[in-house]
């Protein structure tokens, strides 16, 4: 594998996240399979230092922007989904560091690690009893003596945390704080212990081994990130998790389509002269995904031209838009995927053909439920209270 550091790594992303792309599609089903950590395409992504790739090249990274990070994502998914989501979640982590910790030592030295050991970072908003309202915790950063702090909390999900280097937990600001007081903290994995409260025997997204745990971590109170969480999640985590994930969802169509399409050459082959019933299915299905692209590339060209402006990124029509992104987002990987398997029939559903799409139909399901769809419906129903679209073509 070559690496795509130290000279010019965000313009070469593309060709070594292809290399690592393809080691992670020869390992996708025995991933699958086995519910087990795509270990092989994160060997070749950290040899590659495709881990660091966001993180400024003042500190030992890759100096890559959001749009190089979703290209790899969207490769990544294109051969292995679980792969692919599993960078997108790592990546999420890195860009709320990246964004919201040069202004603390501590964060700019655990950024510099990051680089340098490319270190993979796991993250534990989901916990008992709050399930997917991630701007509501019931834990709470406790304060111990000497600047430091222990943090208790039942993580109902997370994905890889037994081969994470460090996770960023979401947690209440101190024992007396409401839910909605939040703070974000990094801890590491010398300074957490994780007890299996769960397991992970899904339909799809198996790669991603996201398991239950009771998290029990003690550190340092300067690890905790010094902006709030509502202003963290509104300026970086939500768009950024909402562009990336919709970016995997995009790489797992894109395949299907790519699928089905070979599918309907080859039967075109056969009988010269008389197009495949299918063909129809495969053009819808080909809309369906030329929208889909256009609306992930609209939503990070909108969030980058935002990216350094606090009152545009926490405006409500960019929550709109956001939040838009991710519902619909999911919603069309699932009617992408099963029109590319109508098009391409049983040798769609066939589980030994090369055309087979039943992982990508597996794994497009947990798309409308990873923050469940109808949960953000009803929040963009209350921000729809308040504000009006403007009608312009731009947003
Ligand atoms: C592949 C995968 C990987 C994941 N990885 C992680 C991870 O690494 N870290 C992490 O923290 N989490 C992770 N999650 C969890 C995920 O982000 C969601 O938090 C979780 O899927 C929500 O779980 P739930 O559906 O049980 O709970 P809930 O969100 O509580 O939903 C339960 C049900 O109640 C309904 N509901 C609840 N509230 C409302 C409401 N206000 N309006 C309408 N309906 C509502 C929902 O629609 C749903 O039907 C992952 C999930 C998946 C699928």
């Amino acid at each position: 594998m070559r690496a795509a550091a130290p000279d010019g790594p965000a313009a070469m992303a593309p060709e070594v996240a292809a290399e690592a792309a393809a080691i992670a599609g020869r390992h996708a089903d025995s991933v699958d399979r086995e519910a087990r950590f795509p270990a092989e395409a994160f060997a070749a992504l950290k040899e590659a230092r495709l881990l660091g790739l966001m993180v400024p090249r003042d500190f030992g990274g890759g100096g890559g922007g959001l749009a190089d990070v979703a290209a790899v994502a969207h490769a990544l998914a294109q051969k292995c989904p679980s792969s692919g989501l599993i960078y997108a979640m790592h990546q999420i982590q890195v860009a709320c560091l990246v964004r919201h910790g040069q202004d603390s030592a501590w964060h700019r030295g655990f950024l510099e690690r990051l680089a340098g050991e490319q270190l993979l970072l796991a993250s534990a908003t989901t916990e008992a009893g709050i399930g997917g309202d991630v701007r509501s915790s019931a834990c709470a950063v406790g304060e111990e003596p000497g600047g430091a702090f222990r943090l208790e909390k039942q993580a109902t999900v997370i994905s890889y945390g037994a081969e994470a280097d460090a996770i960023l937990v979401t947690a209440r600001r101190g024992a007396d704080s409401p839910p909605s007081d939040q703070v974000i903290v990094p801890v590491l994995r010398g300074q957490t212990q994780l007890e299996e409260i769960g397991g992970w025997d899904t339909l799809g997204m198996r790669g991603t081994r996201s398991v239950g745990y009771r998290l029990v971590a003690e550190a340092e109170r300067a690890q905790i990130l010094p902006l709030p969480y509502a202003d963290i999640s509104a300026r970086t985590m939500l768009p950024v998790t909402h562009i990336l994930w919709s970016s995997v969802w995009l790489g797992i169509a894109t395949d299907a389509v790519a699928r089905s399409a070979a599918f309907i050459r080859a039967e075109a082959r056969k009988r010269p002269g008389t197009p495949p019933p299918g063909a129809r299915r495969l053009a819808e299905a080909t809309a369906g995904l030329q929208a889909m692209r256009g609306m992930v590339r609209g939503a990070l060209a909108r969030f980058e031209e935002a990216a350094d402006d606090p009152d545009r990124l926490t405006a409500l029509g960019f929550a709109v838009a956001m939040n838009t992104l991710k519902t619909e987002a999911a919603e069309m990987v699932v009617r992408i995927v099963g029109q590319a398997m109508l098009a391409g029939g049983l040798s769609a559903y066939r589980n030994d053909s090369p055309h087979s799409l039943g992982r990508h139909l597996r794994d497009a399901h947990s798309a409308p439920l990873m923050i469940n769809n109808d949960r953000i419906l009803g929040n963009t129903a209350n921000l729809l209270l308040a504000h009006r679209d403007n009608g312009s073509l731009f947003g």
